[in-house]
């Protein structure tokens, strides 16, 4: 039984740990069970290869990685750049940007945990030139790559593919995480980062996999059961610095977290997964450490951990689970892909 608060030195708030509650009985809805196994085409799939999209647009017959901009993007560079203030204290200001999918790959139901490893590596390096590309352009301050996966996090279209919105405005979590990150080294000459690294390191019971430049592990301060950050070991502020030694390392251990998550449960696993890239708005990061957080939305197969009077009401995460036990659980997993195992 854990019953504390845990300090988030990242996000700069505290998360409440209240690890007896995983039992508690439950007579509320459930998630559905995984249905029949998908086609590796659908012909109305807006992703797949050839097919039209709502644009009129038609997809190229692409064999690895497909980048598009997006068709209803959330971000545009149309929008409005002049727009009418607000009366009184309100405030506004022009949100734009670009809004792009990248598919995994042409095939409709093989998703990142099933990828091989070569093929995380080459989408790594997309996603480098994708943050080079944007990151270059003087109206875009922050590239955030990010990936829902499952219905359990409101996705429509299984074909598997991220989604990268390269906007005018940064993100509250990652300016929350620069700035924590800045004032830490201003204060004690250190990364932020590496001291959480150095010190799930010397715990070592919420490591789960490592090797030569790349880990992963459930954070102490871990807000979702499962939830896990991979990292570089080395700090960079974002991907694109990243050597080829160390994109094939982070592939490497990326790739072993996705096939423990669909292991767990033997279901392909729901997340929503996140890079986090230091600013592109020409500020000093260099305290910024880049690393890809995994926000699971499931604490048991299927039930949904929701988001109720704690978070929404008052701000603060309540975790069920002990980020130790859940940890050490995804450890026990084989990193070998059950699909491919049977
Ligand atoms: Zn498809
Ligand atoms: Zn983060």
């Amino acid at each position: 039984m854990t019953w504390e608060e845990r300090w988030h030195p990242l996000r700069e708030e505290w998360v409440i740990v209240a690890a007896h509650r995983q039992d508690r009985p439950w007579s509320g809805n459930t998630i559905a069970a995984h249905k029949e196994p998908l086609p590796d085409y659908v012909a109305d799939c807006y992703l797949c290869p050839g097919n039209a999209r709502v644009s009129g647009a038609v997809n190229p017959r692409y064999e690895t990685t497909f980048v598009f901009d997006n068709d209803h993007p959330c971000v545009s560079s149309e929008a409005p750049a002049e727009l009418p203030p607000p009366p009184a204290i309100y405030r506004n200001r022009p949100a734009n940007g670009v809004a792009r999918v990248v598919c995994y790959s042409p095939k409709h139901n093989l998703t990142l945990a099933e990828l091989q490893l070569g093929e995380i590596e080459e989408l790594l390096k997309v996603w480098q030139t994708q943050y080079r590309e944007l990151a270059a352009r003087a109206d875009v301050a922050h590239v955030l790559i990010f990936e829902n996966k499952g219905a359990a996090v409101g996705v429509s279209n299984p074909h598997p593919h991220c989604q990268i919105y390269a906007t005018n405005f940064v993100f509250h979590t990652i300016e929350k995480e620069a700035r924590a990150s800045r004032r830490h080294f201003e204060q004690t000459g250190r990364v932020l980062f590496q001291e959480i690294l150095e010190a799930e390191q010397n715990d070592g019971r919420r490591i789960i996999s490592e090797n030569a430049s790349a880990v992963a592990f459930t954070p102490y301060f871990a807000r979702y059961a499962y939830e896990v950050f991979v990292s570089p070991k080395a700090t960079h502020a974002s991907l694109a610095s990243l050597t080829a030694p160390e994109v094939r390392d982070l592939a490497e251990v990326l790739q072993n977290i996705l096939v423990r998550f669909d292991n767990l449960w033997r279901m392909p696993f729901p997340y929503v997964m996140a890079l986090h890239q230091a600013p592109t708005d020409g500020g000093d990061y260099a305290s910024f450490h880049f690393h890809i957080e995994f926000h699971p939305p499931l604490r048991r197969p299927n039930l949904l951990k929701y988001l109720a009077g704690p978070e929404i009401g008052g701000g603060n995460f309540l975790s069920d689970t002990s980020p130790e036990e859940k940890a050490a659980e995804l450890r026990a997993l084989s990193s070998v892909h059950y699909k491919s195992a049977d």
